[in-house]
């Protein structure tokens, strides 16, 4: 019936308007954030499964807006990534934390290893190492502590640029994971040649550990492969005991996770993890 499909059209430009005003309003706040200092980063722990010590710590934006509260990465990194802001954004995550770690090594609180997100976009812009060099030199702490994590997509692609910034990283020495590992489309033949040092097995293999069979393989088949070509394997999501024990017995050395800790402010990290000095 023709009355129908005119209900329908009008049903998909409210609904279309509607989402075009959110996206206008995120948008418009997200080109103000940063230059208001709402954006922060935190950082999650990263712990060796033998003995639950801190191996590194991940980064981790925030935007608190005050006029939309806090609004995920999952939205906002997107759309930063689409209005060309993500370059900005990815060295304020970068610079704030090589600073932070820095701060920490003068108070005594030595973090093994820092990890950075990564977004193709970012290698793909112009003038990307050469922000990403400068924030690291200035910060003073070794390039070989830095380990920037990247998706399977990002090291597949074939953009002369991505090539060039991937192994501009890899020559200042810092290193790079595979994020979200397993749910890309990375051929395996590929791993071997490429400048990464770890995997990381992506939670929604991880989430499920001890109850579904099928995911239980893949993880185990993962940290095989990280054995096999010699790369370190660490496990993402980690909510239960019972993951943790899993991955441990399975060879698996590091993990990530609200088990070991959320992702949380400086002092708060600090707090937790910091060796104590009133002893
Ligand atoms: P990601 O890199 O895979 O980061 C891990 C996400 O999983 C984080 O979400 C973290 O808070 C969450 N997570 C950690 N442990 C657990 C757990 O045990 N259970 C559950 N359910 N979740 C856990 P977050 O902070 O919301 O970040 C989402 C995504 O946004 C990140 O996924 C990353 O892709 C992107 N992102 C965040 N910060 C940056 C950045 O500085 N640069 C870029 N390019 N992307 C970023
Ligand atoms: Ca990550
Ligand atoms: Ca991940
Ligand atoms: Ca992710």
């Amino acid at each position: 019936a023709e009355w129908q499909g005119v209900n329908q059209f009008a049903f998909y430009t409210d609904e279309m308007d509607q989402r075009m005003i959110e996206r206008q309003t995120l948008e418009t706040a997200l080109r103000s954030a940063l230059d208001r200092g709402e954006i922060r980063v935190a950082y999650q722990a990263q712990v060796n499964l033998a003995d639950e010590s801190l191996c590194g710590i991940e980064a981790l934006l925030r935007w608190e807006s005050p006029q939309l509260g806090s609004v995920s990465p999952e939205r906002f990194i997107p759309l930063a990534e689409e209005i060309g802001l993500i370059g900005e954004l990815g060295e304020l995550a970068f610079r704030f934390a090589c600073n932070q770690v820095a701060d920490w090594d003068r108070v005594g609180f030595r973090v093994p290893r820092l990890s950075v997100n990564l977004s193709i976009h970012e290698l793909e812009q112009g003038g990307f190492v050469e922000r990403i060099a400068r924030a690291l030199a200035r910060s003073g702490i070794d390039p070989s502590r830095v380990e920037l994590e990247v998706t399977e997509s990002v090291l597949m692609s074939q953009t002369g640029d991505a090539r060039a910034a991937l192994s501009a990283i890899r020559e200042m020495g810092m290193r790079l994971a595979i994020d979200d590992f397993g749910t890309g489309y990375s051929a395996l033949a590929y791993l071997k040649r490429l400048p990464v040092q770890r995997l990381k097995i992506d939670r929604s293999f991880v989430k499920d550990l001890g109850r579904d069979l099928n995911d239980e393989s893949i993880t185990r088949a993962i940290i095989g492969l990280g054995r096999t070509l010699g790369l370190a394997v660490l496990a993402e999501g980690v909510e239960t005991r019972e993951q943790a024990v899993f991955l441990s017995r399975e060879g698996c050395q590091e993990a990530q996770g609200y088990l070991f800790g959320r992702p949380m402010g400086a002092a708060e990290l600090a707090r937790r993890w910091a060796p104590r000095r009133d002893r």
